[in-house]
């Protein structure tokens, strides 16, 4: 695996308050690779499906931590994983199918995953029922034109 060529992690409770604060966190992360709007606006959307599938069930009513981790990747390539340590997901390939909730209140439509998986080039996750979710999502972003000029 090549080596990160920056990172950073933050962690932040479980409030719906931060579900914005960490997609905007995230974006400016990666400002530093000048995406286009339409790279930051799918990194965004992404970040905070994730998010708020940490704090809408991993922690359903209580309150616990999440930690976003984001690196740069050589090539472009974005990478951000995102932790909880709250119920988990028995059976992932279950939970990944478009239209799956757990949500009896018809609030939820079931499609975090498949909006993680449109926006990004990877999506993976990782759950131990009782210990917690590591959503990890990766994105080469185009590459910016070598002699300056606008893309
Ligand atoms: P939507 O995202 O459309 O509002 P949703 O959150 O139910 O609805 P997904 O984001 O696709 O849909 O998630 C599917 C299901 O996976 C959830 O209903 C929930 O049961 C489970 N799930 C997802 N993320 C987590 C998590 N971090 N911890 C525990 N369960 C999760
Ligand atoms: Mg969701």
């Amino acid at each position: 695996m090549k080596k990160p060529l920056n990172e950073m992690t933050i962690t932040f409770l479980s409030r719906s308050a931060n579900e914005s604060f960490s997609r905007a966190a995230a974006a400016s992360f990666f400002s530093q690779l000048d995406p286009t709007l339409e790279e930051i606006a799918d990194i965004k959307t992404a970040v905070s499906e994730a998010v708020t599938n940490c704090i809408v069930h991993a922690y359903r009513n209580t309150l616990g931590k999440i930690r976003l981790t984001a690196r740069i990747y050589p090539d472009n390539e974005v990478y951000i994983q995102i932790r909880d340590y709250g119920c988990g997901i028995p059976d992932i390939e279950k939970a990944m199918e478009p239209l799956f909730t757990t949500c009896e209140t018809g609030e939820r439509a079931g499609l975090g995953f498949a909006v993680m998986q449109s926006f990004m080039d990877r999506v993976l996750v990782r759950s131990a029922p009782g210990k917690g979710t590591t959503v990890t999502l990766r994105k080469t972003l185009s590459s910016k034109p070598s002699d300056g000029s606008p893309r």
